[in-house]
């Protein structure tokens, strides 16, 4: 005889509260205006929602290299890592050198990299247009 009982188990109730957003506007501080159309706008901003101009207050720096000297650069001399010895990438640099640029595919996206903007110099910035 085999009696097979499934218990359903105790279902604990009491879900945490959500709170949904409270009253209260977000403060002043960290608000800028918009360089374009003046709108206020966050600081963090990428970019002005208003009129999509870029926000300048952002504090984003871009480097002092250029992307399009990079790019040529990545173009004639990728292999050899040249665009990253001239943003200042000197390990990566070397690296790509002794791999002749991942056989060409590491350069290949770096030169990707370059023509959309996503690529960086050594301290991070994107390479000025
Ligand atoms: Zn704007």
């Amino acid at each position: 005889m085999s009696d097979i009982s499934t218990s359903g188990g105790a279902v604990p109730g009491g879900m945490g509260p959500v709170e949904a957003g409270s009253g209260g506007q977000p403060p002043k501080a960290g608000m800028v205006h918009c360089t374009s159309c003046g709108a206020e706008i966050a600081q963090v901003a990428q970019t002005c929602p208003k009129c999509g101009a870029p926000n300048l207050a952002n504090g984003e720096r871009t480097s002092e290299k250029s992307m399009v000297a990079a790019a040529l650069l990545c173009f004639f001399f990728g292999t050899f890592g040249f665009h990253r010895f001239y943003v200042g990438k000197i390990i990566t640099g070397i690296l790509m050198i002794l791999t002749l640029g991942g056989l060409g595919i590491w350069t290949l996206i770096d030169f990707v990299m370059i023509i959309v903007g996503s690529f960086r110099d050594k301290e991070g910035l994107p390479l000025k247009r």
